[in-house]
């Protein structure tokens, strides 16, 4: 008889609607259920996009904090480039100009564009918080002088879309690893300085 195979092609089909409709770990944006393919196909449509727009985006923020703290900046502070020096050695040091206090519209403590760093509080090169933020900031402007800027302003924003969160972002993760190293210098390892 065929009965028996034909019923058990329907339990096999019966299966997998129910595997597909129901997923026992489903991951944020690719399970199957209508808002998260929705939220599937929005990440994927912003990671293409900021293959595009990265570079446009960031320069246009580096515009828009030019013309809010239409200042040269100051030479990094030499308490502070003394003492970061041994893991800042392959930097070019002189263009480097550290921007303080500045206007920053989207809350971040401190912005990296370029040799231009940004910082929201005003210089205090003795308190260890700031000796970090700033060591998180030269970590970027590494980066920038490793991957070019048009180079940095692109992966910067591809890695931000896939990503979507400082804690992940692999730029971001450097930055913070080598913003640690201030902790050999200082009695006490002071909270990471992220949001930059
Ligand atoms: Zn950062």
């Amino acid at each position: 008889m065929h009965l028996g195979p034909g019923f058990r092609g329907v339990q096999v089909v019966g299966s997998l609607t129910v595997v597909s409709a129901e997923p026992f770990h489903p991951e944020p944006g690719t399970a199957g259920s209508g808002p998260s393919r929705l939220i599937a196909g929005a990440r994927f449509l912003l990671r293409s996009v900021s293959h595009v727009a990265a570079v446009p985006v960031f320069f246009s923020y580096g515009a828009v904090l030019a013309l809010l703290n239409p200042r040269r900046g100051t030479p990094v502070p030499a308490e502070i480039s003394e003492v970061l020096r041994p893991w800042t050695a392959d930097l070019e040091w002189p263009r480097v100009r550290i921007v303080a206090p500045a206007l920053i519209p989207t809350g971040h403590l401190g912005v990296t564009i370029g040799h231009r760093i940004y910082l929201r509080s005003r210089p205090e090169p003795l308190d260890v918080r700031w000796r970090d933020l700033v060591l998180h900031e030269l970590a970027h402007v590494r980066q920038v002088e490793r991957m070019g800027l048009l180079g940095f302003a692109h992966g910067y924003g591809v890695e931000w879309a896939r990503t979507l969160s400082y804690r992940d972002h692999p730029m971001e993760i450097e930055a913070r690893n080598s913003a640690g190293h201030s902790a050999r210098f200082t009695d006490a390892a002071p909270p990471t300085t992220d949001r930059g």
